[in-house]
């Protein structure tokens, strides 16, 4: 046995060392072989985790759906994909159970609330004027672009008179005009979501668990 040579922790004689971004790759790698192993366990754990501590986890989500934008829609649009029926069914359990967010309920409250539906407007006006950030029309073009012309959550096709240009985190909850805080809805997706929180709207309207 040769006991000249001490070799780090970790590393056996005869391998080469590996650089940063490889050992980055086979943590990422042997994490995702465990997870596809442990998937029901690790799901039942991030539950329980939420059940306990609900308020903490929606802020942790909005922090991160806030910065992964872009992973988010990808990863909703997939599993929207993968299983259309069961979202659908799921949705209309949410709309049974909670009427008063349906768009005619909605209307139903404008025509018999005319004064608060006018001040409420003017409140929407106000935080519309007074949110930071700004887009371009070419900053449009490239959103609409990368949706390739399609709702971002029931992805019907949208012709440009039917697009709405929502707010993902809403203004009201402290979301800027900024490119990476808009996508394009249809109108029944936007005045479903309304101000809601985009984690919150698509676990309940569309069944996703993240
Ligand atoms: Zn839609």
């Amino acid at each position: 046995m040769d006991c000249g040579t001490v070799m780090p922790k970790g590393i056996r004689k005869g391998q080469k060392k590996l650089s940063e971004e490889e050992r980055i790759a086979r943590r990422k790698a042997s994490w995702k072989k465990f997870r596809e192993k442990n998937i029901d366990r690790l799901l039942a754990k991030a539950r329980e985790r939420y059940a306990a501590n609900s308020e903490k986890e929606k802020d942790r989500h909005k922090e991160w759906a806030t910065k992964n934008v872009k992973h988010l829609r990808e990863y909703l649009n997939r599993r929207y994909a993968e299983n259309p029926e069961t979202k659908k069914k799921q949705t209309r359990n949410w709309r049974k159970k909670n009427p008063e967010y349906s768009p005619m309920a909605c209307k139903r409250w404008v025509k018999n609330n005319p004064r608060k539906a006018r001040e409420s407007q003017r409140l929407s006006n106000q935080m519309r004027r007074n949110a930071s950030g700004s887009f371009s029309t070419n900053d449009m073009h490239d959103i609409r672009r990368m949706q390739k012309s399609c709702c971002a959550y029931c992805k019907k096709h949208l012709k440009f008179h039917q697009e709405c240009i929502d707010h993902i985190i809403a203004l009201a909850n402290g979301g800027t005009h900024n490119r990476c805080n808009l996508q394009i809805l249809c109108r029944s997706c936007n005045s479903r979501k309304w101000a809601r929180d985009p984690i919150e709207f698509v676990r309940s309207e569309y069944g996703f668990l993240v």
